[in-house]
């Protein structure tokens, strides 16, 4: 199972982020999430398309990208997705983005990231002295390649995943994945 789009069966679902019934016959969203009271493993929670382009985004884009029925609005949603994405943070590392202040330095080269340039923030593990959890690390795009290498995490991949999982603007991000 994976998150999915499909026309309600029953007028009984209501919509997980607004609380309002979600029509019968109406197209909506399934957010797959694990279950421990399903057999599976996995169950859905319901959405209007329009409520989860604006809360879930990158899922409803992973839907949208399987689902082969018919979908009228299918612009008007891309659009609402768009918007989605500008007011949510990322929700997955690898990401890239533009730096919002000058405090972060560069995983690879140790200078910092200068405020308002693109940057590429990773997941990396952080020793907090007591424990040590996960946490946002950054590079410059230009210093990405060479911290994959040593990491010996293939590029062709880690790109998908930024393009998957990043908020800029089309040109910002053929801009990033150019200078890696
Ligand atoms: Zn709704
Ligand atoms: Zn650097």
């Amino acid at each position: 199972m994976a998150h999915l789009i499909e026309e309600a069966k029953s007028g009984r679902a209501s919509c997980r982020t607004c609380r309002k019934a979600i029509a019968k016959g109406e197209l909506r969203f399934g957010e797959e999430f694990d279950s421990q009271f399903n057999e599976g493993g996995s169950s859905h929670r319901w959405h209007h398309l329009a409520c989860a382009a604006g809360a879930l985004p990158d899922a409803l884009t992973q839907a949208l990208g399987e689902h082969t029925g018919d979908l009228p609005d299918r612009a008007k949603l891309e659009e609402l997705i768009a918007k989605g994405k500008k007011n949510t943070k990322p929700g997955a590392f690898p990401y890239a983005d533009r730096a919002p202040t000058g405090r972060a330095k560069c995983l690879f080269c140790e200078s910092p990231v200068e405020k308002g340039s693109l940057r590429i923030a990773v997941e990396r593990q952080v020793d907090t002295g007591a424990f040590v959890t996960k946490g946002a690390g950054y590079l410059h795009p230009a210093c990405a390649g060479e911290q994959l290498d040593r990491d010996g995490i293939e590029h062709e991949g880690f790109k998908a995943s930024l393009r998957a999982n990043s908020r800029l603007e089309s040109g910002e991000l053929d801009q990033v994945l150019g200078e890696i």
